[in-house]
Protein backbone atom coordinates (compact mmCIF):
# COMPACT_ATOMS: atom_id res chain seq x y z
CA UNK A 1 0.00 0.00 0.00
CA UNK A 2 0.67 3.29 -0.95
CA UNK A 3 2.07 6.02 2.26
CA UNK A 4 1.60 9.16 0.01
CA UNK A 5 -1.57 10.55 1.72
CA UNK A 6 -4.66 10.14 -0.10
CA UNK A 7 -5.44 13.53 -1.89
CA UNK A 8 -5.31 13.05 -5.55
CA UNK A 9 -6.79 10.47 -8.02
CA UNK A 10 -3.92 9.56 -9.62
CA UNK A 11 -3.42 8.33 -13.37
CA UNK A 12 -1.52 4.66 -13.57
CA UNK A 13 1.37 6.49 -15.53
CA UNK A 14 4.30 7.73 -14.42
CA UNK A 15 7.16 9.71 -16.46
CA UNK A 16 10.19 8.91 -16.44
CA UNK A 17 12.06 11.33 -19.59
CA UNK A 18 11.26 14.25 -21.08
CA UNK A 19 12.09 16.40 -23.94
CA UNK A 20 10.72 19.47 -25.48
CA UNK A 21 7.00 18.72 -25.31
CA UNK A 22 7.57 14.83 -25.56
CA UNK A 23 7.15 12.63 -22.30
CA UNK A 24 8.00 9.34 -22.09
CA UNK A 25 6.67 6.29 -19.05
CA UNK A 26 8.25 3.53 -18.07
CA UNK A 27 7.83 1.22 -20.47
CA UNK A 28 8.96 3.76 -23.31
CA UNK A 29 6.10 4.64 -24.52
CA UNK A 30 6.17 8.56 -25.95
CA UNK A 31 3.35 11.17 -25.31
CA UNK A 32 2.58 14.57 -26.62
CA UNK A 33 2.60 16.64 -23.60
CA UNK A 34 -1.17 19.57 -23.85
CA UNK A 35 -0.72 20.26 -20.53
CA UNK A 36 2.91 21.06 -19.11
CA UNK A 37 2.11 19.73 -15.20
CA UNK A 38 -0.53 22.03 -15.13
CA UNK A 39 1.29 24.83 -16.64
CA UNK A 40 4.35 25.11 -15.12
CA UNK A 41 6.66 23.66 -17.26
CA UNK A 42 6.89 26.62 -19.64
CA UNK A 43 9.67 25.43 -21.47
CA UNK A 44 9.20 22.05 -21.64
CA UNK A 45 11.28 19.44 -20.43
CA UNK A 46 15.12 19.00 -20.40
CA UNK A 47 15.76 22.76 -21.73
CA UNK A 48 19.47 22.92 -22.17
CA UNK A 49 19.76 26.67 -20.49
CA UNK A 50 17.39 25.98 -17.38
CA UNK A 51 19.02 22.69 -16.95
CA UNK A 52 22.62 23.92 -17.10
CA UNK A 53 21.62 27.20 -14.70
CA UNK A 54 20.08 24.71 -12.15
CA UNK A 55 23.02 22.39 -12.14
CA UNK A 56 25.40 25.26 -11.78
CA UNK A 57 23.39 26.55 -8.87
CA UNK A 58 23.53 23.25 -7.25
CA UNK A 59 27.01 22.09 -7.70
CA UNK A 60 28.16 25.57 -6.32
CA UNK A 61 26.92 23.92 -2.66
CA UNK A 62 23.93 26.80 -2.09
CA UNK A 63 20.57 25.78 -2.43
CA UNK A 64 19.85 27.98 0.32
CA UNK A 65 20.70 29.99 2.35
CA UNK A 66 17.91 31.99 4.17
CA UNK A 67 15.69 35.64 3.57
CA UNK A 68 18.40 36.63 7.14
CA UNK A 69 20.99 37.25 4.17
CA UNK A 70 21.11 38.70 0.67
CA UNK A 71 20.35 36.66 -2.33
CA UNK A 72 21.35 37.98 -5.30
CA UNK A 73 19.75 35.47 -7.74
CA UNK A 74 16.59 36.51 -5.46
CA UNK A 75 17.49 39.74 -6.43
CA UNK A 76 18.11 39.19 -10.25
CA UNK A 77 14.40 37.40 -10.49
CA UNK A 78 12.38 40.23 -8.61
CA UNK A 79 14.26 42.68 -11.36
CA UNK A 80 13.00 40.21 -14.19
CA UNK A 81 9.80 40.05 -12.79
CA UNK A 82 9.69 44.17 -11.90
CA UNK A 83 10.15 44.23 -15.87
CA UNK A 84 7.97 42.01 -17.42
CA UNK A 85 5.16 42.98 -14.65
CA UNK A 86 5.58 47.23 -15.10
CA UNK A 87 5.45 46.72 -10.90
CA UNK A 88 7.55 47.91 -8.49
CA UNK A 89 8.04 44.97 -5.22
CA UNK A 90 8.58 41.23 -5.29
CA UNK A 91 7.61 39.08 -2.36
CA UNK A 92 9.07 35.68 -3.05
CA UNK A 93 6.86 32.27 -1.90
CA UNK A 94 7.08 28.88 -2.83
CA UNK A 95 3.17 28.37 -4.33
CA UNK A 96 0.21 29.90 -6.01
CA UNK A 97 -1.74 30.16 -2.82
CA UNK A 98 1.12 31.15 -1.02
CA UNK A 99 0.81 33.88 -3.59
CA UNK A 100 -2.52 35.01 -3.25
CA UNK A 101 -2.48 34.77 0.64
CA UNK A 102 -0.05 37.14 0.37
CA UNK A 103 -2.10 39.14 -1.78
CA UNK A 104 -4.85 38.90 1.01
CA UNK A 105 -2.89 40.19 3.42
CA UNK A 106 -2.02 43.12 1.33
CA UNK A 107 -4.91 43.77 0.90
CA UNK A 108 -6.01 43.66 4.84
CA UNK A 109 -3.32 45.48 5.18
CA UNK A 110 -3.77 48.64 3.17
CA UNK A 111 -7.23 48.77 4.14
CA UNK A 112 -6.41 48.66 7.87
CA UNK A 113 -3.66 51.69 6.75
CA UNK A 114 -6.78 53.27 5.16
CA UNK A 115 -8.59 53.08 8.56
CA UNK A 116 -11.35 50.47 6.96
CA UNK A 117 -11.54 47.73 10.69
CA UNK A 118 -13.17 44.66 8.71
CA UNK A 119 -11.54 45.10 5.01
CA UNK A 120 -13.39 43.02 2.40
CA UNK A 121 -12.41 41.66 -0.90
CA UNK A 122 -14.94 41.42 -3.85
CA UNK A 123 -14.30 37.70 -5.64
CA UNK A 124 -15.67 36.11 -8.30
CA UNK A 125 -18.20 32.81 -8.91
CA UNK A 126 -15.92 30.24 -10.49
CA UNK A 127 -12.79 31.47 -9.55
CA UNK A 128 -9.88 29.39 -7.68
CA UNK A 129 -7.12 30.88 -5.67
CA UNK A 130 -6.09 27.81 -4.09
CA UNK A 131 -6.27 25.49 -0.85
CA UNK A 132 -5.12 26.63 1.86
CA UNK A 133 -7.63 28.45 4.50
CA UNK A 134 -7.69 31.98 3.43
CA UNK A 135 -7.28 31.19 -0.40
CA UNK A 136 -10.35 28.32 -0.43
CA UNK A 137 -12.60 30.95 0.96
CA UNK A 138 -11.75 33.13 -1.89
CA UNK A 139 -12.17 30.69 -4.12
CA UNK A 140 -16.24 30.01 -5.48
CA UNK A 141 -16.19 26.25 -6.08
CA UNK A 142 -18.64 24.58 -3.45
CA UNK A 143 -16.68 21.53 -3.95
CA UNK A 144 -12.85 22.86 -3.00
CA UNK A 145 -14.44 24.51 0.51
CA UNK A 146 -16.99 21.34 1.49
CA UNK A 147 -15.87 20.16 4.79
CA UNK A 148 -13.46 23.08 5.86
CA UNK A 149 -15.89 25.45 7.60
CA UNK A 150 -15.87 27.67 8.96
CA UNK A 151 -14.76 29.54 6.03
CA UNK A 152 -12.27 32.51 6.61
CA UNK A 153 -14.68 35.82 6.49
CA UNK A 154 -14.08 38.76 4.62
CA UNK A 155 -14.73 37.85 0.83
CA UNK A 156 -18.25 39.05 -1.12
CA UNK A 157 -18.82 36.90 -4.01
CA UNK A 158 -20.02 38.51 -7.44
CA UNK A 159 -21.03 36.88 -10.85
CA UNK A 160 -18.40 37.19 -13.98
CA UNK A 161 -19.29 39.57 -15.99
CA UNK A 162 -21.41 41.81 -13.96
CA UNK A 163 -20.17 45.44 -13.82
CA UNK A 164 -23.61 46.76 -12.36
CA UNK A 165 -22.90 44.00 -9.44
CA UNK A 166 -19.41 45.56 -8.19
CA UNK A 167 -20.97 49.23 -8.93
CA UNK A 168 -23.63 48.28 -6.42
CA UNK A 169 -21.19 46.86 -4.03
CA UNK A 170 -19.23 50.01 -4.30
CA UNK A 171 -22.31 52.42 -3.31
CA UNK A 172 -23.22 50.12 -0.48
CA UNK A 173 -20.05 48.44 0.87
CA UNK A 174 -17.55 50.66 2.34
CA UNK A 175 -15.26 47.87 3.77
CA UNK A 176 -14.46 46.48 0.36
CA UNK A 177 -10.46 47.76 0.14
CA UNK A 178 -9.69 45.29 -3.29
CA UNK A 179 -10.94 43.05 -5.78
CA UNK A 180 -9.48 39.52 -6.76
CA UNK A 181 -9.73 38.19 -9.92
CA UNK A 182 -8.57 35.55 -12.17
CA UNK A 183 -8.16 37.76 -15.98
CA UNK A 184 -8.63 34.05 -17.18
CA UNK A 185 -10.10 31.60 -15.11
CA UNK A 186 -8.21 28.40 -15.12
CA UNK A 187 -9.74 25.88 -13.12
CA UNK A 188 -13.12 27.40 -13.53
CA UNK A 189 -13.48 26.10 -17.02
CA UNK A 190 -11.23 28.55 -19.08
CA UNK A 191 -13.50 31.96 -18.65
CA UNK A 192 -11.76 34.79 -20.21
CA UNK A 193 -12.94 38.17 -19.41
CA UNK A 194 -13.66 40.38 -21.69
CA UNK A 195 -11.28 43.08 -22.07
CA UNK A 196 -13.84 46.34 -21.95
CA UNK A 197 -15.12 44.31 -18.29
CA UNK A 198 -11.34 44.09 -17.06
CA UNK A 199 -11.44 47.80 -17.94
CA UNK A 200 -14.09 48.44 -15.89
CA UNK A 201 -13.51 46.56 -12.92
CA UNK A 202 -9.98 48.68 -13.21
CA UNK A 203 -12.52 52.09 -13.30
CA UNK A 204 -14.47 51.18 -10.47
CA UNK A 205 -11.13 50.11 -8.65
CA UNK A 206 -9.67 53.60 -9.51
CA UNK A 207 -13.02 55.42 -8.48
CA UNK A 208 -13.10 53.79 -5.11
CA UNK A 209 -9.32 53.57 -4.22
CA UNK A 210 -9.29 49.50 -4.08
CA UNK A 211 -6.61 47.43 -5.11
CA UNK A 212 -6.82 45.70 -8.67
CA UNK A 213 -5.50 42.23 -7.63
CA UNK A 214 -5.34 39.71 -11.02
CA UNK A 215 -4.32 36.26 -10.29
CA UNK A 216 -2.30 35.65 -12.98
CA UNK A 217 -1.14 32.01 -11.75
CA UNK A 218 -2.43 30.23 -14.52
CA UNK A 219 -3.51 32.62 -17.10
CA UNK A 220 -0.09 34.44 -16.70
CA UNK A 221 3.63 34.11 -18.15
CA UNK A 222 3.45 33.97 -21.72
CA UNK A 223 0.61 32.14 -21.77
CA UNK A 224 -1.50 34.05 -23.74
CA UNK A 225 0.65 36.04 -25.74
CA UNK A 226 1.14 38.72 -23.64
CA UNK A 227 3.75 37.99 -20.10
CA UNK A 228 0.03 38.88 -18.45
CA UNK A 229 -3.41 39.22 -18.74
CA UNK A 230 -3.93 42.24 -17.61
CA UNK A 231 -1.51 43.91 -20.63
CA UNK A 232 -3.90 42.41 -23.23
CA UNK A 233 -6.63 45.05 -21.16
CA UNK A 234 -3.97 47.82 -21.17
CA UNK A 235 -4.22 48.08 -17.78
CA UNK A 236 -2.13 47.78 -14.43
CA UNK A 237 -2.90 46.34 -11.61
CA UNK A 238 -2.00 46.67 -7.86
CA UNK A 239 -1.11 43.26 -7.07
CA UNK A 240 -0.17 40.61 -9.25
CA UNK A 241 0.23 36.92 -7.58
CA UNK A 242 2.09 34.23 -9.71
CA UNK A 243 3.06 30.83 -9.35
CA UNK A 244 3.03 27.91 -11.73
CA UNK A 245 4.99 28.46 -14.54
CA UNK A 246 7.63 31.11 -13.11
CA UNK A 247 10.46 28.90 -12.15
CA UNK A 248 10.12 26.79 -15.53
CA UNK A 249 9.21 23.30 -13.34
CA UNK A 250 11.30 24.55 -9.82
CA UNK A 251 9.05 25.34 -7.13
CA UNK A 252 8.44 29.33 -6.78
CA UNK A 253 5.39 31.97 -6.20
CA UNK A 254 5.39 35.26 -6.28
CA UNK A 255 3.02 38.45 -5.17
CA UNK A 256 4.24 41.49 -7.10
CA UNK A 257 2.56 44.63 -5.98
CA UNK A 258 3.38 48.28 -7.30
CA UNK A 259 0.70 51.21 -8.30
CA UNK A 260 -1.16 51.70 -4.91
CA UNK A 261 -0.05 48.57 -3.69
CA UNK A 262 3.30 49.59 -3.13
CA UNK A 263 5.21 49.79 -0.01
CA UNK A 264 2.34 48.16 1.95
CA UNK A 265 4.18 45.55 3.80
CA UNK A 266 7.39 46.63 5.69
CA UNK A 267 9.81 44.24 7.72
CA UNK A 268 8.19 41.95 10.09
CA UNK A 269 4.50 41.75 8.19
CA UNK A 270 5.40 38.72 5.95
CA UNK A 271 8.09 36.20 5.36
CA UNK A 272 8.79 32.93 3.89
CA UNK A 273 11.63 30.36 5.18
CA UNK A 274 11.74 28.98 1.49
CA UNK A 275 10.61 31.81 -0.37
CA UNK A 276 13.20 33.07 -2.96
CA UNK A 277 15.63 30.46 -2.49
CA UNK A 278 19.02 30.46 -4.32
CA UNK A 279 17.43 27.40 -6.39
CA UNK A 280 14.13 28.76 -6.93
CA UNK A 281 15.09 32.23 -8.31
CA UNK A 282 18.00 30.72 -10.54
CA UNK A 283 14.43 29.08 -12.48
CA UNK A 284 13.09 32.16 -12.36
CA UNK A 285 15.47 34.33 -14.67
CA UNK A 286 16.61 31.38 -16.18
CA UNK A 287 13.13 30.84 -17.58
CA UNK A 288 12.33 34.61 -18.41
CA UNK A 289 15.41 35.30 -20.20
CA UNK A 290 15.10 31.78 -22.19
CA UNK A 291 11.10 33.39 -22.94
CA UNK A 292 12.76 36.31 -24.57
CA UNK A 293 15.33 34.58 -26.20
CA UNK A 294 13.28 32.30 -28.09
CA UNK A 295 10.34 34.96 -28.28
CA UNK A 296 7.95 32.23 -26.56
CA UNK A 297 5.31 34.62 -26.11
CA UNK A 298 4.72 35.13 -29.90
CA UNK A 299 4.83 31.49 -30.16
CA UNK A 300 1.85 31.18 -27.98
CA UNK A 301 -0.11 33.64 -30.06
CA UNK A 302 0.36 31.55 -32.97
CA UNK A 303 0.55 28.23 -31.78
CA UNK A 304 -2.47 28.73 -29.65
CA UNK A 305 -4.43 30.08 -32.85
CA UNK A 306 -3.36 26.82 -34.84
CA UNK A 307 -4.77 24.59 -31.77
CA UNK A 308 -8.00 26.57 -30.98
CA UNK A 309 -8.78 26.62 -35.29
CA UNK A 310 -7.92 23.42 -35.66
CA UNK A 311 -10.11 21.80 -32.77
CA UNK A 312 -12.68 24.30 -34.03
CA UNK A 313 -12.75 22.89 -37.41
CA UNK A 314 -11.92 19.24 -36.73
CA UNK A 315 -14.50 19.31 -33.93
CA UNK A 316 -17.33 21.59 -35.95
CA UNK A 317 -20.73 19.95 -36.31
CA UNK A 318 -19.83 17.02 -33.58
CA UNK A 319 -22.83 16.79 -31.43
CA UNK A 320 -21.91 17.14 -27.87
CA UNK A 321 -19.35 19.91 -28.93
CA UNK A 322 -19.71 23.02 -27.28
CA UNK A 323 -17.19 25.50 -28.01
CA UNK A 324 -13.72 26.27 -28.28
CA UNK A 325 -12.38 29.55 -26.19
CA UNK A 326 -9.17 30.75 -24.76
CA UNK A 327 -6.04 32.83 -25.75
CA UNK A 328 -2.83 31.49 -26.83
CA UNK A 329 -1.76 28.11 -25.03
CA UNK A 330 -4.99 28.42 -22.61
CA UNK A 331 -7.23 26.36 -24.14
CA UNK A 332 -10.86 24.63 -23.14
CA UNK A 333 -12.95 22.74 -25.43
CA UNK A 334 -16.04 22.55 -23.53
CA UNK A 335 -18.44 19.30 -23.81
CA UNK A 336 -22.24 19.30 -23.10
CA UNK A 337 -21.51 16.72 -20.80
CA UNK A 338 -19.06 15.49 -17.91
CA UNK A 339 -15.61 14.04 -19.99
CA UNK A 340 -13.54 13.13 -17.11
CA UNK A 341 -12.87 10.03 -19.13
CA UNK A 342 -11.28 11.34 -22.21
CA UNK A 343 -8.19 12.11 -19.90
CA UNK A 344 -7.54 8.57 -19.73
CA UNK A 345 -8.91 8.00 -23.62
CA UNK A 346 -6.28 10.64 -24.49
CA UNK A 347 -3.39 9.25 -22.62
CA UNK A 348 -3.98 5.77 -24.84
CA UNK A 349 -3.91 7.86 -27.45
CA UNK A 350 -0.78 9.30 -26.39
CA UNK A 351 -1.83 12.63 -25.55
CA UNK A 352 -1.88 14.39 -22.15
CA UNK A 353 -4.00 16.48 -20.93
CA UNK A 354 -6.59 17.08 -18.06
CA UNK A 355 -10.68 18.22 -17.76
CA UNK A 356 -11.69 20.56 -15.43
CA UNK A 357 -15.39 21.91 -14.33
CA UNK A 358 -16.18 18.62 -15.23
CA UNK A 359 -17.08 19.16 -18.87
CA UNK A 360 -14.01 21.44 -20.29
CA UNK A 361 -11.45 19.66 -22.22
CA UNK A 362 -8.03 22.04 -20.73
CA UNK A 363 -4.94 22.24 -22.82
CA UNK A 364 -1.85 24.21 -21.34
CA UNK A 365 1.07 22.94 -23.30
CA UNK A 366 4.32 23.89 -22.94
CA UNK A 367 5.06 27.66 -24.41
CA UNK A 368 8.08 26.02 -26.53
CA UNK A 369 5.20 23.90 -28.46
CA UNK A 370 5.93 23.98 -32.16
CA UNK A 371 3.29 24.64 -34.89
CA UNK A 372 3.91 20.80 -36.18
CA UNK A 373 3.38 19.88 -32.89
CA UNK A 374 0.21 21.97 -32.15
CA UNK A 375 -1.09 19.90 -35.38
CA UNK A 376 -0.38 17.07 -34.13
CA UNK A 377 -2.09 17.50 -30.68
CA UNK A 378 -5.04 18.64 -32.41
CA UNK A 379 -4.75 15.37 -34.65
CA UNK A 380 -4.70 13.20 -31.87
CA UNK A 381 -7.32 15.19 -29.72
CA UNK A 382 -9.97 15.39 -32.36
CA UNK A 383 -10.58 11.88 -32.68
CA UNK A 384 -10.63 11.39 -29.14
CA UNK A 385 -13.15 13.60 -28.45
CA UNK A 386 -15.19 12.60 -31.33
CA UNK A 387 -14.56 8.72 -29.76
CA UNK A 388 -15.94 9.88 -26.40
CA UNK A 389 -19.15 11.62 -27.62
CA UNK A 390 -20.17 8.88 -29.73
CA UNK A 391 -20.05 6.67 -26.94
CA UNK A 392 -23.69 5.94 -25.88
CA UNK A 393 -23.13 5.51 -22.33
CA UNK A 394 -21.97 9.42 -22.18
CA UNK A 395 -25.16 10.80 -23.68
CA UNK A 396 -26.84 11.99 -21.14
CA UNK A 397 -26.15 15.67 -21.46
CA UNK A 398 -25.89 17.68 -17.98
CA UNK A 399 -27.24 21.09 -17.10
CA UNK A 400 -25.40 23.98 -17.49
CA UNK A 401 -25.53 24.68 -13.75
CA UNK A 402 -23.71 21.06 -13.47
C1 LIG B 1 -3.17 26.74 -9.41
C2 LIG B 1 -3.72 28.04 -9.02
C3 LIG B 1 -3.58 28.54 -7.72
C4 LIG B 1 -2.96 27.74 -6.61
O1 LIG B 1 -1.63 27.42 -6.86
P1 LIG B 1 -0.89 26.28 -5.96
O2 LIG B 1 0.54 26.40 -6.40
O3 LIG B 1 -1.51 24.98 -6.30
O4 LIG B 1 -1.10 26.65 -4.55
C5 LIG B 1 -4.07 29.81 -7.46
N1 LIG B 1 -4.66 30.55 -8.41
C6 LIG B 1 -4.82 30.09 -9.67
C7 LIG B 1 -5.45 30.97 -10.69
C8 LIG B 1 -4.38 28.83 -10.01
O5 LIG B 1 -4.57 28.37 -11.25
Amino acid sequence: MSHVMNTYARLPVAFVRGEGVWLWDQSGRKYLDGLAGIAVNTLGYGHPALSKALNARIASGIVHTSNLFQIPDQEAAADRIAEITGLDEVFFCNSGCEANEAAIKVARLYGHKRGVERPEIIVFEKAFHGRTLATLSATGSRKVQAGFEPLVSGFVRVPLDDLDAVRSIAAHNKNVVAVLIEPIQGEGGIHVSRMEYLRGLKEICDRNEWLFMADEVQCGLGRTGQWFVYQHAGISPDVVPLAKGLGGGVAVGACVTGNRAKGVFSPGKHGSTFGGNPLACTGVVATIDAMKGEKLLDNASTVGRVIREGLAQGLAGTAGFVEVRGMGLMIGVELDRPCGDIVTMALEAGLVLNVTADNVVRLLPPLVMSEAEGRQLVGLLVPVVKAFLARPAAAAPVSKAG
